[in-house]
C-alpha cells in the first residue's frame, strides 16, 4: 500500500480535469480525494504500489485536451486507510495562483447535440460542457467556480445540476451548464431596447436577410453583423460605423463556404479551425462573391468559423457568410453590455440580439495569419488570452504598460508572463477605463501585486501616464523598439546577444526625435543603435502619418531638392503648390516638423509617388496596400547608401526614391515599382546586418515592429538572411506590432533597465 500527495499547477480548472481524476482512480483502484485549489488541482491518492505509479503516470499522459499540465510533484506519505475515492469541494489557500483558461469555441459533442432534434438542448444558445464555452470572460474571480462567474444568478434545473454532480458526465463541474429551463436566453429587441416578436434567432435571421444590420452580443462582446455578400448592408454597415476603408472580418459557416471566398492551406485550415478560432488573413480568390466594401483596396481576407453556439445556429439558415466586425463606433472599445450596447450602438445596428448571460471581460477576437506553417499572430486576444507566455527564467512581479496603439498590458511573476487582452488604441478615456480595469483584473486574478511598473519613453502615451501617476512604485522607462525585439526575444527564449531590425511608424527616441527604422545590437538589458535610417521631416507631425503625400514630398525634396517641383510624375501633378510651399518653409524653419528615422514613413512615401493612397484612414493602410499590388516576380531593387563613417551607421534611402520616380517616369506600372522596393529594404536589412556582424560578431537576427506584418517583406528578409548564415527569430505567438511591447517592457524592466543610446 502506497499513498501520494500529487499537486499540479497549469489550466487545470474548468476543464474536466476532476472528473478525469475520478474515473482514472476508478480504473487503477485508487482511493482518497481530488479538488481545485487556488494553484490548481490537489489530489491524495493511496492504492497498492504498482496501480498507484500507473495512476501518476496516467495523469500527464491521458489528462483532458483543453488541460494545461505545468508542474506535477508528487509527495509520499503513510497511507491513512481511504475507502472510496471522493471529488471535494473546493480549497481556498494562502497563496492564491492558478492559470485560467481562455474562451472555448464549441466541441464537437455540444454542436452535434446542438443540432440533434432528441437532446433537450436542441438548438440551445448556451449549450457548453467542460470542454468548450465562455471561461476568461465571465470570470469575475477565482478559483473558477460558477459563483465567481457571470453565470452566478441562474441556478441550475434538477436535469443540469445531476449532470454538475455526476464525476462520470461531461459536464461535471462545467460552470457554465445551462439548458434552455434554467439557463441563459436570447431576446430580440430594436434600437429603442423594445422587444421584437417571434423567435430572436429566425427573426433576426430574416432581417439580415433583408439586408439589416443586426448586432449580436457574443462571448467578449458585441459583433455588428450583416450579411456578408449584401453590397448595399455592408455600404451602410461601413459609412454608419464611420469606418472608411478598414477591413471588416467575415464568419464563415464552414471550411467548403471559406474555400469559395479564399485559398486555404493546410496550416491556415488548422488555424481556423483551431480551438481559439481567430480571425484568419487569407488570400482572397478573384471568385469571392463577398461584397467589395468588405474589404476594400485588399487581395485579403480576414475569416473566422463560428465559435460559440449561438454563432452555429445563425450561420445554419439560408446565410453562409457573414460580417461579425466589433460593436464599435470608430475607434472606442468594443461594446459588451446591453444596456451599453443600445446607447452606443443604436446609430449602427437596426436591432439588437441580446442575451442575459453578463461577460465580464471584454475581449475582442483575436487576428492571426500563417507564416512559415506557423500561426504569426496580428492581434493576440480571445481564445488565447489569458493564457500566459513562459519565460526562459523566472522573473519579479512586473507591471508593463505597453504602448499607446494597439495597446496590451503584461503582468508577470513567475515564469509567467501574462499579457493582456487587446485593449485597443489608447486615445481616448473610454479605452484608458477599459485598460485600468484589466490591469486590476489581472492583478486579483493571478494575485499579482507589481513591485516595478514599465512604460514606453514617449511622455504623450496616455499607458506612460497611467505609470507615471502610479504611487510608490519604482518605475522603468523602457525604449520602444528595445521593447520590440526583447518581446521576440522573449518568445523564443533567446537570452543572448542578437541583431535587432526594429520597423515600425512611430517609437520615442531618447534623443527626443521619433526612431523607426532601426538596427540595434541588444539583449535582454541594454542596447545600443548601431545603425538607423536617415532622419528625414514630419511636417505637420501626426498629419504626416495620416497624409502619406507629405512624406512623399519630403522625400523628393531629399533626393531631388529644388528639381522636385519639375518631376514630371503624376504625383507633382496632384499635388497642390501652395501647400507644397507651406510645408517646405515648415520644415525650413523646423516648425511643427518633427525628425523620424521611420521605416513605416518610408513606405507611405512610395505609396503616395506610386499613386496608391496620398491620405490613410487606418494605420497603415498605404503600406498595405503597396504590399498588395506588389508582383512576386523577381526585379532588381534599387541603390542606396550607407555611411559608414558615421555610429551609428546612416542609411540613406535618397537614391531609392530617385530609382522610384526614374521608373515612373518611364511609365513602370506601380506593381514593379513596388516589388523592386520590397527587394531594396530587404537588401538593405541584409547589407546593414552584414556589416553589424562584420563588427560585433553577432550572427543572430530578430525582425520586429509592425512593418514586419508585411508578409512579403518579411519573407524576403527572412530568407536573404538565411541565405547568408544568419539564424534568424521572428514573432508568431506575440504580434510584431504596437501590441506586443509589453512582454517585452516587463523582461527589459526585470534585467534593471541601463540601456544607453
Ligand atoms: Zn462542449
Ligand atoms: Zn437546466
Amino acid at each position: 500500500m502506497k499513498r501520494a500527495e500529487i499537486e499540479i499547477t497549469g489550466i487545470v480548472q474548468g476543464v474536466g480535469f476532476r472528473p478525469f481524476i475520478f474515473n482514472l482512480a476508478k480504473t487503477h483502484s485508487v482511493r482518497g480525494w481530488v479538488l481545485n485549489n487556488e494553484k490548481g488541482v490537489l489530489i491524495d491518492a493511496e492504492s497498492d504500489d504498482g496501480n498507484l505509479d500507473v495512476f501518476i503516470h496516467d495523469i500527464a499522459g491521458l489528462a483532458p485536451p483543453l488541460s494545461r499540465i505545468e508542474t506535477l510533484t508528487v509527495k509520499h506519505s503513510n497511507p491513512l486507510g481511504y475507502g472510496t475515492f471522493q471529488i471535494r469541494a473546493s480549497q481556498a489557500s494562502e497563496e492564491k495562483f492558478a492559470l485560467i483558461s481562455p474562451d472555448v469555441a464549441t466541441c464537437d459533442q455540444c454542436l452535434a447535440e446542438l443540432f440533434s432534434a432528441e437532446n433537450f438542448r436542441h438548438r440551445y444558445p448556451f449549450i457548453n460542457c467542460t470542454r468548450c464555452g465562455p471561461r476568461f470572460t465571465i470570470i469575475k474571480d477565482v478559483p473558477y467556480d460558477r459563483h465567481k462567474t457571470t453565470m452566478a444568478p441562474f441556478t441550475m434545473c434538477a436535469v443540469c445540476h445531476a449532470e454538475y454532480e455526476n464525476p462520470s458526465d461531461r459536464r461535471f463541474h462545467a460552470q457554465p451548464n445551462a439548458c434552455a429551463s434554467c439557463g441563459p436566453s436570447l431576446r430580440l429587441v430594436d434600437r429603442n431596447g423594445e422587444g421584437i416578436l417571434g423567435d430572436p434567432i429566425d427573426t433576426a435571421l430574416s432581417l439580415l436577410r433583408e439586408g439589416q444590420i443586426v448586432a449580436v452580443k457574443g462571448l467578449g462582446g458585441f459583433h455588428l453583423s450583416c450579411d456578408a455578400e449584401n453590397d448595399k448592408a455592408v455600404s451602410v454597415l461601413r459609412s454608419r460605423k464611420y469606418r472608411e476603408d478598414k477591413p471588416f472580418a467575415v464568419m464563415c459557416r464552414d471550411l467548403e463556404e471559406v474555400r469559395r471566398h479564399c485559398e486555404l492551406d493546410q496550416a491556415e485550415q488548422d488555424l481556423l479551425l483551431s480551438n481559439e478560432r481567430p480571425i484568419v488573413l487569407l488570400k482572397r480568390k478573384k471568385e469571392s462573391t463577398a461584397a467589395s466594401a468588405v474589404a476594400p483596396f485588399q487581395n485579403n481576407l480576414g475569416v473566422m468559423l463560428p465559435y460559440s453556439p449561438l454563432h452555429h445556429l445563425l450561420l445554419d439558415g439560408p446565410l453562409k457568410a457573414l460580417v461579425m466586425t466589433s460593436g464599435n463606433k470608430s475607434d472606442e472599445p468594443i461594446a459588451y453590455k446591453n444596456g451599453d450596447a443600445l446607447s452606443r450602438l443604436s446609430t449602427i445596428a437596426d436591432c439588437f440580439l441580446l442575451h442575459d448571460r453578463e461577460i465580464h471581460m471584454r475581449c475582442d477576437d483575436s487576428v492571426a495569419r500563417v507564416y512559415g506553417g506557423k500561426p504569426y499572430m496580428i492581434r493576440r486576444s480571445r481564445g488565447y488570452v489569458p493564457f500566459p507566455i513562459r519565460l526562459p527564467f523566472p522573473v519579479q512581479d512586473i507591471l508593463a504598460c505597453g504602448g499607446e496603439l494597439k495597446n496590451t498590458f503584461c503582468l508577470t511573476r513567475d515564469t509567467y508572463a501574462f499579457m493582456s487582452h487587446h485593449i485597443g488604441d489608447l486615445e481616448n478615456l473610454e479605452t484608458l477605463e477599459a485598460f485600468g480595469k484589466g490591469v486590476e483584473h489581472f492583478k486579483n486574478l493571478f494575485s499579482i501585486e507589481p513591485r516595478l511598473i514599465a512604460y514606453d519613453l514617449h511622455p504623450e502615451y496616455l499607458s506612460t501616464k497611467y505609470a507615471l501617476s502610479t504611487p510608490n512604485i519604482p518605475k522603468v522607462g523602457v525604449q520602444h523598439h528595445h521593447a520590440h525585439i526583447v518581446s521576440a526575444m522573449a518568445e523564443n527564449g533567446v537570452e543572448e546577444e542578437v541583431i535587432g531590425v526594429a520597423f515600425d511608424g512611430t517609437g520615442f527616441g531618447p534623443d527626443g526625435t521619433i526612431w523607426g527604422g532601426e538596427f540595434l545590437k541588444a539583449d535582454l538589458r541594454s542596447f545600443r543603435r548601431v545603425a538607423h535610417m536617415k532622419e528625414v521631416s514630419m511636417p505637420g507631425s501626426s498629419r504626416a502619418i495620416r497624409e502619406p503625400w507629405r512624406m512623399a514630398m519630403v522625400y523628393l525634396l531629399e533626393a531631388f531638392g529644388d528639381r522636385a517641383p519639375a518631376l514630371n510624375i503624376d504625383f507633382m501633378k496632384r499635388v497642390d503648390l501652395k501647400k507644397w510651399g507651406i510645408l517646405r518653409r515648415m520644415i525650413e524653419r523646423k516648425v511643427n516638423s518633427p525628425l523620424t528615422s521611420s521605416m513605416g514613413r518610408l513606405f507611405d512615401a512610395v505609396a503616395s509617388l506610386c499613386s496608391i493612397r496620398d491620405e490613410v484612414h487606418y494605420e497603415g493602410q498605404a503600406a498595405i496596400e503597396l504590399e498588395m499590388i506588389a508582383v512576386r516576380d523577381t526585379e532588381p531593387s534599387y541603390p542606396f547608401l550607407m555611411d559608414g563613417t558615421r555610429d551609428p551607421l546612416i542609411i540613406d534611402p535618397a537614391p531609392i526614391i530617385r530609382g522610384v520616380v526614374e521608373d515612373l517616369a518611364n511609365g513602370i506600372p506601380a506593381a514593379r515599382i513596388s516589388s523592386r522596393f520590397h527587394r531594396t529594404v530587404a537588401d538593405l536589412v541584409l547589407k546593414t546586418c552584414d556589416r553589424i556582424r562584420a563588427h560585433e560578431k553577432i550572427n543572430r537576427v530578430v525582425l520586429s515592429g509592425g512593418v514586419f506584418q508585411n508578409m512579403f517583406l518579411l519573407s524576403l528578409a527572412f530568407d536573404g538572411l538565411s541565405h547568408s548564415g544568419f539564424e534568424v527569430i521572428v514573432h508568431h505567438r506575440v504580434p510584431a506590432n504596437d501590441g506586443g511591447i509589453s512582454l517585452g517592457q516587463a523582461v527589459i524592466a526585470h534585467m534593471g533597465d541601463d540601456s544607453c543610446v
